[in-house]
């Protein structure tokens, strides 16, 4: 007998959302299930007081596809949120981010390119000769990175107790590839990403979500786990975005995340901290950045528009069954564990693994979508 559905998709966030899209535009039938009560996975907003709030954490969509831009303008267009975080530091100063002209003015107050090479080459120095002595080339984990790309005083104020709190690890037992996308530049630039497109959708990213979902049948608060056998033969094939280690019922062991937990508050006055982001890189405090989110979809005196604001504390912790997994530890332990779930996954005929907790892999929003839209239906 023929199963009623060519898909079933496992998950309603991002991924399964795009997939979902495109296959259904394509004549397929599609039927999407979720076990939150929601769709969107952690791009999901709640509108408080008219903010929406970003529940899992603050989404900045950024990209250089023009592809990739294109598909989601036609679905909702994108507004000209610009990310341009600030950091308060241990000095008890505030620093712009990403490392620019600005934060050199601020940490040592050199004021043209050239002068703030020199510092930088100053302060590089140190971690460039030991690691010369030592015969390294490349460094060997986050803190070596840190200090031979921007130097101890930077590291010290702006990476070290921010980098400790988010993982939960001495810099120098990280990896260096966390820290490497960090951009420096000898320009007055506090755009955080180098992307040619960034933005957030007008009206918030339920509207991406929905308009991806228009047409497709999606039944949430259904656990793919609860009743797998029936789920299994319901449809030719599955596209599942959950976690892999649970799929195949955890027999190389349990994969490790870290998770954020949030404080939210709703404040009586209509600009708290005058930017949507800003970083605590003290570990003395203990959240690693405030979240305000009206500043995603409001600029200049538009803030007063709503006399109200609502603001994230951000709190990174390690993830316990139960919590929402966000970001994989990509360390060689939980490497190897995934390796083996991928084995298996690899000679499914009928199952695609697709985004963030089935790939176990750090994903942004545009590389999730052009993943799904290139995948063979
Ligand atoms: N980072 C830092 N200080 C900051 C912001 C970021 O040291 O104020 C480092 C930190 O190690 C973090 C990495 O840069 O893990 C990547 O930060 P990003 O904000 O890009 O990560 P996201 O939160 O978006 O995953």
């Amino acid at each position: 007998m023929k199963n009623t559905y060519d898909y079933l998709i496992v998950g309603a966030g991002l991924f399964g959302a795009t997939f979902a899209h495109r296959a259904n535009s394509q004549g397929l039938r599609c039927l999407v299930i979720d076990k939150r009560p929601h769709s969107g996975g952690n791009i999901y907003c709640e509108n408080i007081h008219g903010i929406n709030v970003h529940k899992y954490g603050a989404h900045i969509f950024h990209t250089s596809d023009c592809r990739v831009w294109d598909f989601v303008n036609a679905i909702v267009p994108f507004n000209r949120y610009t990310n341009c975080p600030v950091a308060q530091a241990p000095d008890g100063k505030l620093y712009n981010l990403p490392f620019n002209m600005n934060t050199f003015y601020q940490m040592w107050g050199v004021k043209t390119p050239e002068e703030a090479q020199r510092k930088l080459d100053e302060q590089r120095r140190e971690a460039i000769e030991k690691m010369a002595a030592e015969g390294v080339d490349e460094p060997r984990n986050l803190e070596e990175q840190a200090l031979s790309l921007i130097g101890r005083d930077i590291y010290e104020q702006l990476i070290k107790g921010y980098t400790e709190k988010q993982w939960g690890r001495p810099c120098n037992q990280l990896p260096a590839f966390i820290i490497r996308r960090l951009p420096v530049r000898l320009t007055f630039d506090n755009n955080y990403f180098n992307d040619s497109f960034q933005g957030i959708p007008i009206g918030g990213y339920n509207r991406l979500i929905d308009g991806l979902l228009k047409d497709i049948e999606v039944k949430l608060d259904t656990d793919f786990f609860a009743d797998r056998a029936h789920w299994a033969n319901i449809a030719d094939k599955i596209l599942f975005t959950g976690k892999i280690d649970e799929f195949y019922d955890y027999q190389f062991g349990k994969l490790e995340y870290r998770t954020v937990r949030f404080e939210t508050e709703v404040l009586n006055t209509p600009n708290w901290q005058g930017n949507a982001v800003v970083n605590y890189t003290s570990a003395d405090v203990p959240f690693t950045r405030i979240i305000e989110h009206k500043h995603f979809e409001r600029f200049g005196n538009e803030v007063y528009d709503n006399p109200i604001t609502v603001i994230s504390r951000e709190y990174s912790t390690e993830w316990h069954e139960g919590m929402e997994p966000f970001y994989p530890v990509n360390d060689s332990r939980n490497q190897e564990i995934y390796r083996q779930y991928k084995q298996l996954a690899d000679m499914e005929t009928r199952v695609i693994f697709g985004g963030r907790l089935a790939e176990y892999k750090y994903y942004d929003m545009a590389p999730i979508i052009s993943q799904a839209l290139s995948l063979p239906l």
